[in-house]
């Protein structure tokens, strides 16, 4: 089965709690895009409410797509999909992809009761007779109305000192690697 990336830019919160819509960025946009592909994501959705900043996904992807120069940009690009929200990710994969509605999984810093392991994440997407949705936040994390409509929490990736601000790309990464990566220093199976 498929797995699938989310970027949330709304519902979010920011350091007060508060609920808000965040600024796409450039950065987000490719650094996600290239992990998604090196690690075999068939689709990269970045949820914006507001249509000009996903005009602006169009525009940034357009640019890259003729330049044979770019192919690498251009590969990892075109997983991008602007979808207005996060349902309308969900609906895409069941639809387009003609599979079933996927195993959605949200993303928090914190440790959540109830939250599953990387083991419990990574058995899931292999034996799931569906997708998976790995659902990122921007701001200050994902709005509580994401956590809980999302089938499953994961844990946190939690580092050996208390500071807890990793970037969402650098946090994608890790969680892609930990969740589809392959462990060379391991026997083939
Ligand atoms: N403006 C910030 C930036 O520089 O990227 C956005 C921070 S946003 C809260 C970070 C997102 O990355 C979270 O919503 C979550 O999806 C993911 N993330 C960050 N730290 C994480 C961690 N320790 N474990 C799991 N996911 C994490």
């Amino acid at each position: 089965v498929s797995h699938y990336v989310a970027l949330v830019h709304h519902p979010v919160v920011d350091q007060t709690g508060a609920e808000v819509t965040t600024a796409l960025t450039n950065l987000d946009l490719h650094d996600i895009a290239r992990s998604c592909r090196t690690y075999g994501v068939a689709g990269y959705f970045i949820v914006h409410p507001v249509e000009s900043q996903r005009q602006m996904v169009q525009r940034i992807v357009g640019h890259w797509e003729t330049d044979p120069r770019h192919d690498f940009r251009r590969a990892a690009l075109e997983l991008v999909h602007a979808v207005p929200t996060l349902q309308h990710a969900i609906d895409a994969i069941a639809i387009a992809a003609i599979e079933p509605r996927p195993f959605v999984i949200a993303t928090t810093a914190r440790r959540t009761p109830g939250a599953i392991s990387f083991a419990a994440a990574r058995q899931a997407s292999r034996d799931e007779a569906r997708p998976t949705l790995l659902v990122l936040g921007t701001g200050f994390g994902l709005a509580d109305s994401i956590m809980k409509s999302a089938d499953a929490i994961l844990d946190p990736i939690v580092g050996p000192t208390a500071y807890n601000h990793l970037s969402v790309r650098s946090a994608c990464a890790i969680l892609l690697d930990r969740l589809y990566g392959i462990d060379e220093s391991l026997p083939p199976r």
